[in-house]
This record gives structure tokens, C-alpha cells and sequence, in this order.
């Protein structure tokens, strides 16, 4: 069975075509500047087949579906014979809100289900949706499988997710922490307790998603109990150019001060803020570790405060879960900076936590980074977010 796995944004269209016998990625690739002029890069990852890398006219995601399966069916670019051999297409969704709580195969009335959650993500939902039409357009009957960044998170009891605010916007508006990152999390989490060799209802685990966005997760017995993230993406650990969490009397006070409206205000706190906006360097942490060592004093503070914030939301998630037997570090920052998580996991000194330098230094697999007798282990787990979009497709069109 051949799967295509589509991550539709607004103005791109991230896709992989997976062979799910081996679970191998057949093909990649990304378009770019949809509905502005249009670029597309293809790699083909099999057959030796040239990647293809240009800029071509791409007006809409319909467009854009057409060009995908153009390349991986081409003779020059293909992976391929035909579109017959692609047997599913899983997306990837932002916000499935209360309604889902796992994959769905998509039909009319799932649609419609992920558009009423468009208030939720006025800018992904829709463009999730806008994929889905593309493909359908394209593909005609082709099964198509919903899988939700939210879904994971729907364990969370009422009193990890609900805001200390009048409950009727709970229960009129829907106002409420969902988190995000909910299929990575679910990924390294099941992949922890595979190295581990126990059934994953045996443990309690925290995964530290840390990317441009970052997120951790609290995970007891298999279940999301909490997460950082929020009603949005905004809240939790500062990130890349995000603020993470703010006293909210902070926004008037710089709203009245400076004379900004409420647009101008989140714009400020999703894009100029987090380590970005501390350090002015850059949000990149490559960035920041070169600025810190060459002794920029903003750019290591951003890092503590980062480091700062995983440990403090991490020690808060060992609070909850009354003892944890693994964390986990996952993502751009996580899989890659190993100064990042030698600091962070010298925080854990009170749980018994030992860092393995030389585990530490190595990049690109699963690996324990806890030495031996470390009482709590420590794993650095390559996320996989297309593989469970893929994996969670077979397994409902194959019911
Ligand atoms: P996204 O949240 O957009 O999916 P990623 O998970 O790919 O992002 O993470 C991207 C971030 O990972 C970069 O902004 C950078 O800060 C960080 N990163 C990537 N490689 C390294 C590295 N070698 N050292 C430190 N940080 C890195």
C-alpha cells in the first residue's frame, strides 16, 4: 500500500509518498508560494531519479495536488507508474477541536466538522481544508484520512484543560488548553516505551517537543494528561518567535503604551517575541549558541530562559503524574542541540537523572542519553509526524 501524506498550508503543500510495506519514504517535497507565483521542489528517494526544483506557475493548491502527482508519476522525476498505485491520502490537520479525538476517513460531514473548527485556527484549518478539496479535485474517490494535532491531547482531564475563566466560554465557545503537536508527541512517546521494552500503560513519560514551536507533553499510561500548549499555539515554553506564557495584563498595559490594537499586539507575540525577541539575534538556537559563546549576553539569556521553562514545566508535569520514568527530547532543538539538552537535564539532578556525554553527542537515531543507573532515562527520538499520518490512513481504509 502507497500512501501520500499531505501538510497543506496556506501558500505550501508539504508531501511524502510512503511504501507502507517498509515504511519507506518514496518521495518528498514542498510547494511553495501557492497563489503568489509558485515553486516546486521534488525528491525522488528511490529509482535514482532526478530531484526537480523550479519555479512554476501555481495559482491554487488544485494546481499545486496536480503538479505533486505529475512529478511522482513523470518518467524523469517518477517513483510511480501511475496515480492508481497511490492507495490513500492522509492529512495532516491543525484543530479537530472537541469533536475528534483520533484520525477520521474524511467525508462531507467530517469536512464540514473541520471547517466549524476553523474559529479555533482561522489560518491552518482552512488551508487544511483547502488541500483536501485540491486533492479531491485531482484524485476523485482516491480514501482520504484527517489526523489531528489536537487529537492526542483529548485524554487531558477537565482540570488540566480548562481555563479559570466564567465557564459559560467553555461551554458556549468552546474556550479551553487543546494543545498541539499531539501526533508528534504520540509518536516519540510509543517509540520511548518500544526502546524501553515495556508496555507504554506502564510508564509516565514527558516529551519535549522543541522546534521553532515547542510543546511538552505529559503522558501517563499511554494517556496526554497535560500539555503547554494552548486554546493557540502561543502559550507554555517561550519559543522561536513566540512568547509562550505572559501575564495577559501585560498586553493592555504595552497596548495602552504604545498605542497598538489587538492584531498589532499578537502579531508582536507571535512573531518578534521568544528567543528572537530577548536575544534580537535570531530564533534559530544554532544562532543563539554561536552569538552566547562569542559572549552575547541577550542571546544567553534567551537559551536560560528556554532552559528555564522546559525544566520548570517538566518538574510541574512530575507534580501531576507523581513521578515520571522518562523524558524525552524531540524535534529541530531537541534532536539536534546537545548543549541545550545537557543543560536542561541538569535540572533533573532531584530525579535521579545522569547524562551519557558521549549518547549526548551523537545525532540522527533513537538513543538513550541517561547513562546506565540513571534513575529516570532520558531519550532523544527523532519525531515522525508523516509516519503516524501515514500509519493511522492504512489502518482505517484497511478496515
Ligand atoms: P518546526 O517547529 O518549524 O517544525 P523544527 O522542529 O524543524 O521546526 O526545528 C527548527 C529549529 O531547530 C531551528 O530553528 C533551530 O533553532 C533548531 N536547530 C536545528 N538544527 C540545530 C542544531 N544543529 N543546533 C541547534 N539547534 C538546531
Amino acid at each position: 500500500m502507497k500512501i501520500l501524506v499531505i501538510n497543506a498550508g496556506s501558500s505550501s503543500l508539504k508531501y511524502q509518498l510512503i511504501d507502507m510495506e517498509t515504511e519507506q519514504v518514496m518521495a518528498k517535497g514542498l510547494c511553495e508560494r501557492i497563489g503568489i507565483d509558485g515553486h516546486l521542489k521534488h525528491t525522488p528517494l528511490v529509482g535514482g531519479k532526478s530531484v526537480f526544483n523550479e519555479d512554476i506557475s501555481l495559482p491554487t493548491h488544485s494546481e499545486a495536488i496536480a503538479a505533486v502527482i505529475e512529478k511522482l508519476t513523470s518518467a524523469e522525476y517518477g517513483v510511480v507508474a501511475s496515480m492508481k498505485e497511490i492507495d490513500a491520502v492522509g492529512h495532516r490537520v491543525v484543530h479537530g477541536g472537541e469533536k475528534f479525538a483520533d484520525s477520521v476517513l474524511i467525508d462531507d460531514e467530517v469536512l464540514k466538522a473541520i471547517d466549524e473548527c476553523t474559529p479555533f485556527a482561522p489560518l491552518h484549518n482552512p488551508a487544511n481544508i483547502t488541500g483536501i478539496n485540491a486533492c479531491k479535485a485531482v484524485m476523485g474517490d482516491v480514501p482520504m484520512v484527517a489526523v489531528f494535532d489536537t487529537a492526542f491531547h483529548q485524554t487531558m482531564p477537565a482540570k488540566a484543560y480548562m481555563y479559570a475563566v466564567p465557564y459559560d466560554y467553555y461551554k458556549n465557545s468552546g474556550v479551553r488548553r487543546y494543545g498541539f503537536h499531539g501526533t508528534s508527541h504520540r509518536y516519540v512517546s510509543k517509540r520511548c516505551a518500544e526502546l524501553m521494552g515495556k508496555p507504554i500503560e506502564e510508564l509516565k513519560i514527558i516529551s519535549c517537543h522543541m522546534g521553532n514551536g515547542s510543546s511538552i507533553c505529559a503522558i501517563d499510561h499511554g494517556k496526554c494528561v497535560d500539555t503547554s500548549m494552548g486554546f493557540t499555539p502561543l502559550v507554555g515554553l517561550p519559543m522561536g518567535t513566540r512568547c509562550g506564557d505572559l501575564d495577559p495584563g501585560v498586553m493592555q498595559y504595552i497596548m495602552k503604551k504604545y498605542d497598538l490594537d489587538i492584531d498589532q499586539m499578537l502579531n508582536i507575540l507571535n512573531k518578534k517575541s521568544g528567543v528572537q525577541g530577548i536575544s534580537g539575534v535570531s530564533s534559530d538556537f544554532r544562532d543563539l549558541e554561536g552569538a552566547s559563546a562569542n559572549g552575547d549576553k541577550r542571546s544567553e539569556l534567551a537559551l536560560e530562559m528556554f532552559n528555564y521553562w522546559v525544566a520548570k514545566v517538566v518538574g510541574s508535569y512530575v507534580a501531576a503524574m507523581n513521578g515520571v520514568d522518562a523524558i524525552i527530547y524531540t524535534a529541530g532543538v531537541g534532536e539536534n542541540a546537545k548543549t541545550t539538552r545537557k543543560a536542561i537535564s541538569e535540572y533533573f539532578g532531584y530525579l535521579g537523572v545522569k547524562i551519557d556525554d558521549e549518547a549526548n553527542s551523537k545525532r540522527g537515531e533513537d538513543i538513550m542519553i541517561s547513562t546506565p543507573d540513571s534513575k529516570v532515562k532520558v531519550f532523544v527520538i527523532p519525531t515522525n509526524e508523516e509516519l503516524v499520518i501515514a500509519r493511522d490512513t492504512r489502518d482505517i481504509v484497511s478496515k
